[in-house]
């Protein structure tokens, strides 16, 4: 089945709702592959999110990516992508979905609980970038 890469951001652990969030995420069907904490530094932030380097919101996104610990996992579904993208809403929570996990716990754009890989593509790229291939069940 197709596979994506999320990634429970820090204000998700600083609110005690990786348990929450992930209960959401295996109802929906996803099956976790991988899961672990990590504290991303400024670098390996700024790496993950290389694509947005010149944008405007680049520094403060790297400064709270690496503001406390975040939970990355790869999840496996039919149709992964696609579907946990709509599992969590749009980017900015003001126009999320109603139940969608960003319209129910962000607080902004920028604090948005969690990320969802774009692509099949880039899920791989992502996971590779967080799990070597034995962590990855
Ligand atoms: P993600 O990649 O985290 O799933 P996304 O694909 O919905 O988010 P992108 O446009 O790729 O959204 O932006 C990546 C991340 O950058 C967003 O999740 C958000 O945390 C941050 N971001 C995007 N736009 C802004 C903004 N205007 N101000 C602050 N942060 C932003």
């Amino acid at each position: 089945a197709e596979r994506t890469l999320t990634i429970l951001k820090p204000d998700c652990v600083k609110k005690n709702l990786i348990g929450e969030v992930t209960r959401r995420i295996q109802e929906a069907g996803f099956k976790i592959v991988a899961m672990k904490m990590v504290r991303l530094t400024s670098d390996t932030a700024g790496g993950f999110y290389a694509v947005h380097r010149e944008r405007p919101f680049f520094g403060e996104l790297v400064e709270f990516m690496s503001s406390g610990p975040c939970v990355p996992m790869v999840l496996e579904k039919e149709n992964a992508v696609a579907d946990f993208r709509t599992l969590i809403g749009a980017t900015n929570p003001a126009e999320a979905d109603e139940g969608t996990i960003r319209a129910d716990f962000a607080d902004s754009v920028g604090e948005n609980i969690v990320h969802g890989s774009d692509s099949v593509e880039n899920g791989k790229i992502e996971s590779a970038y967080f799990f070597s291939e034995s962590e990855v069940v």
